[in-house]
């Protein structure tokens, strides 16, 4: 894994990119993706599309519409997720989340995400590149994840 350091000083000069879920229908995008409509995976995604900073398994599995049914759970997550439509990252506490895929973030792992450690907040940073690593001889790359933690602007404004 390598980390960034030193982003807070760059921190200025993007604009936080803001996903505009509301406009994807969940049945339509698992048509696209060629996954059969059914009830449970239309209500996992459309509750993954309402939550744009990403939900963790326990949010899901303790959700009213999951409660009693965590093999279900558990099983559309696989299939929403071999089919592209959704992604695994960590946030601050190191749970894992689950994320959108949609046409502005693409696939997650191609930019940096940045997590707050109060909030366990998490936005892409889609303007910015991943660092590119040069490895020892014999080593190959296989996957960047480049996580900033810090504050993010709510929490900052409490402790103010
Ligand atoms: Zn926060
Ligand atoms: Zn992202």
């Amino acid at each position: 894994m390598v980390y960034c350091n030193n982003v807070a000083n760059i921190a200025t000069q993007f604009n936080v990119t803001k996903m505009h879920l509301e406009n994807f229908s969940a049945e339509d995008l698992l048509r696209k993706a060629n996954l059969k409509v059914t009830k449970w995976r239309k209500v996992l995604l459309q509750k993954i599309i309402s939550s744009p900073n990403g939900l963790s398994y326990s949010d899901l599995s303790q959700s009213t519409e999951f409660e009693g049914h965590r093999v279900t759970l558990y099983r559309a997550l696989i299939d929403l997720e071999e089919a592209g439509l959704i992604e695994k990252l960590r946030d601050a506490s190191g749970t894992i989340i689950y994320m959108l895929i949609t046409s502005e973030s693409k696939s997650h792992k191609l930019h940096p995400h940045f997590s707050c450690r109060m909030c366990n907040y998490v936005i892409c940073l889609t303007d910015i590149n991943l660092p590119s690593v040069v490895l020892p001889a014999g080593y190959t790359k296989e996957q960047v994840i480049c996580l900033v933690y810090g504050l993010c602007d709510k929490c900052n404004a409490t402790i103010a």
